[in-house]
């Protein structure tokens, strides 16, 4: 005790001025003491309570009547402790630890009671908090654990045991490491996460861990490192969420995005990818890469005699040879039915590319067991290389291509590299006369067939034939690629002559199957339109028994152009037959609007080069418009080609155009699909 101060004194300072209230009764419970907390509480002054009766001072509702039950219990010498939460008077709740106890004197005699009551309010919160706390614990789904500063466990929570299917003893005190694998160059994951934590609050990222069965968990990983108040590492907190599903759905994500389905190969849009990277990495180290194309050899007959089912299986037979030989470096891709590419990402030289394609040749040479089967296929197989053969991936893809047609035309079961005037000679292979009479012969030309539509009534009013030609090497091949050679070479005669007599005979079966009742429009070319067409048509109409109104003759306007007075006389005759007559790719020609008032035509067919743009180009919805009205004011009917968008047929409607064509409605199909579309089309249209 320093000197000067009584422990009277001492006492009376510390109880006014206390943060607990404090209050002092005599053995008839009036009051002695107060401090200031307690007169704080109340909102009242000292006078108030000294002097006063225990009874007078509390008031009689739950809280207080208790105070006064306690305040005589102390009197018989009991001490009474409990805690309270409650209503404070000036509102909000507070919570209070109160105590009343007897106060006796030096002798043991009785004196009165002592009331104390401590704010406990944030304690409660705080305990409360630590409850919420401790039940997200233990009932979220993301594993937690605790580690001390030494990096061992200290505490994990269910979902970290079920996680990793260790129990809470085999997992505490041991650091994390125990559980993660390291990767596979040998690095132990954490170490990086360590060495962040050092210099970092918190730490995120992806750690594969081992389950105790041996299965591994990829997780999503947040760790945080928890000071004290000194600022000192007292613990770390890794919160896990696991990846496994989210990995598996991406997994099969990828799978169905980026592979074939019958194969497992990469698709062509994963090949795409790793020839764009390929690429990129061969220009920086200024390498090459080589695409190596393959087409199997008479599959298509293998399949039919085989059935898919077998043809499918020799797929995936060959398909597990492919990446046998191609090694791991390699991507083998399914590019089409039979169509195999396979990309040899980095090679110091071409030969390395013929030695695969040697030994492809020779794997695939040795039978294949499929069922009771026992199966040879071989294949035409042809190489680009980057940068030599193109700039681009889809350039070297055709180029390789281009190269295994040179392969299959030369004789097949063999490789060819890609050289420039193979593109060249490709081209001129088709448009070679010899080909084109071959073709003609072996009846290798077919007619699509593209819908026409009445606008107001959306009724079908006619189908335009359109040729293609099915080379059993080239695929289909559109017109515009072999049209001008066969007018060059005259074979236009006898092509145009199977396509008038082709056309007549579709519409008569379509007629005689009750199908459609529409004019069939066959396309006439300049070299076509001369005195050898009244026949022809004639013949045909003859020959097939089609009415001559069902048939409609389109000529281009430049045809028309050419020779104005003659133009005149053949519409004429043909008119006069009863054929309708339209005028082809309108616009595009100088038509002299003198003359076309004299042209006995029924139909303008407004170029689709003005269709295209409409909606963009006021210029071309200009003389669009203008067609039609010049149409309108001729009486003819008019048509517009290559409607791709309801936007577009919109647009047409409203400049009064009486009928659409193109890919909107239907692209040219072939015969076999228009049945479908017909019954589709009435089903959408009615
Ligand atoms: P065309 O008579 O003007 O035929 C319209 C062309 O536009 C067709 O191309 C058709 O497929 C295409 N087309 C139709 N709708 C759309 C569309 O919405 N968008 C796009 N992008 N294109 C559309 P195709 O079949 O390649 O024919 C090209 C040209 O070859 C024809 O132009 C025609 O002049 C000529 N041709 C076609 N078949 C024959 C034929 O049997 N004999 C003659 N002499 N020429 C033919
Ligand atoms: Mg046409
Ligand atoms: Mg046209």
């Amino acid at each position: 005790m320093p000197d000067g101060y009584s422990i009277h004194g001492l006492l009376d300072a510390l109880f006014r001025h206390t943060g607990e209230q404090v209050m002092v009764f005599d053995h008839e419970l009036i009051c002695r003491f107060v401090n200031k907390a307690a007169c704080d509480y109340k909102a009242l002054s000292e006078e108030n309570f000294l002097g006063y009766h225990a009874s007078t001072i509390f008031s009689p509702d739950r809280y207080e009547t208790a105070i006064y039950g306690a305040l005589q219990k102390a009197l018989s010498g009991e001490t009474v402790h409990y805690r309270i939460w409650r209503e404070h008077h000036l509102g909000g709740q507070c919570g209070f630890d109160v105590r009343v106890e007897p106060v006796p004197d030096r002798t043991g005699q009785l004196l009165g009671a002592l009331f104390s009551a401590r704010d406990i309010s944030e304690q409660i919160k705080a305990e409360e908090r630590a409850r919420l706390a401790m039940m997200m614990f233990e009932h979220t789904t993301e594993g937690l654990m605790m580690l001390g500063a030494d990096q061992r466990i200290q505490v994990v929570n269910p979902a970290f045991t079920t996680l990793l299917g260790y129990s809470v003893d085999e997992t505490l005190r041991n650091q994390p490491e125990m559980f993660v694998p390291s990767l596979a160059n040998g690095e132990q994951p954490y170490t990086e996460v360590w060495h962040a934590l050092e210099y970092n609050h918190s730490w995120q990222g992806e750690i594969t861990y081992r389950r105790r069965d041996g299965r591994q968990v990829p997780t999503w990983q947040t760790m945080v490192r928890v000071r004290d108040a000194a600022g000192d590492i007292k613990h770390y907190l890794a919160i896990l969420n696991d990846l496994t599903e989210r990995q598996r759905f991406e997994d099969q994500v990828e799978q169905l995005v980026y592979y074939d389905i019958l194969t497992g190969l990469p698709n062509r849009a994963l090949l795409s990818d790793r020839i764009s990277q390929a690429m990129a990495r061969t220009e920086r180290r200024n390498g090459q890469l080589a695409i190596v194309f393959l087409d199997l050899d008479r599959f298509k007959a293998i399949n039919n005699t085989l059935g898919n089912a077998l043809g499918d299986q020799l797929l995936r037979a060959v398909s597990d040879r492919l990446k046998q030989v191609a090694g791991s470096e390699a991507t083998v891709s399914r590019y089409g039915a039979d169509q195999f590419v396979i990309l040899l990402p980095q090679i110091n030289n071409p030969d390395q590319a013929s030695a695969l394609a040697h030994h492809v040749l020779d794997a695939l040479n040795v039978p294949h067991e499929i069922g009771e089967q026992t199966l040879t296929v071989t294949a035409s197989l042809g190489i680009s290389v980057y940068p030599d053969d193109g700039d681009n991936r889809e350039g070297l893809i055709q180029h390789a291509e281009t190269a295994m047609h040179a392969t299959k035309k030369a004789g097949r079961n063999n490789f060819r590299f890609y050289t420039q005037d193979m593109n060249q000679r490709s081209t001129e292979f088709l448009l070679l006369e010899n080909n084109l009479r071959k073709g003609l012969q072996k009846q290798e030309f077919v007619l699509y067939y593209q819908p026409q539509i009445d606008l107001k009534t959306r009724a079908v009013i006619g189908m335009e034939a359109l040729i293609r030609w099915q080379h059993p090497e080239f695929g289909i091949v559109p017109p515009n690629r072999f049209i001008s050679a066969a007018e060059e070479t005259g074979l236009i005669m006898p092509l145009g002559k199977w396509v008038i007599q082709e056309a007549c005979k579709q519409n008569k079966a379509w007629q005689q199957a009750g199908l459609l009742f529409a004019p069939i429009a066959v396309n006439v070319s300049a070299r076509q339109f001369g005195e050898q067409l009244e026949s022809l048509t004639r013949e045909a109409l003859q020959n097939t028994g089609l009415d001559a109104h069902w048939l409609e003759l389109e000529v281009t306007e430049s045809t028309l152009m050419e020779d104005l007075n003659e133009a005149i006389l053949m519409l004429g005759t043909l008119k006069h037959m009863g054929v309708h007559l339209a005028v082809d790719d309108f616009g595009t020609g100088y038509s002299s609007l003198a003359y076309l008032k004299r042209f006995p035509i029924d139909k303008l067919k407004v170029d689709r080069s003005f269709i295209i743009d409409i909606l963009e180009d006021p210029d071309d919805a200009a003389i669009a418009g203008a067609v039609i009205s010049l149409a309108k004011n001729l009486r003819l009917k008019v048509i517009a080609e290559g409607v791709e968008n309801a936007a577009q047929l919109d647009f047409l409607a409203e400049l009064g155009c009486d009928e659409i064509q193109g890919y909107w409605i239907a692209k040219p199909l072939p015969a076999d699909q228009i049945p479908l579309f017909l019954t589709d089309w009435c089903t959408r249209n009615t």
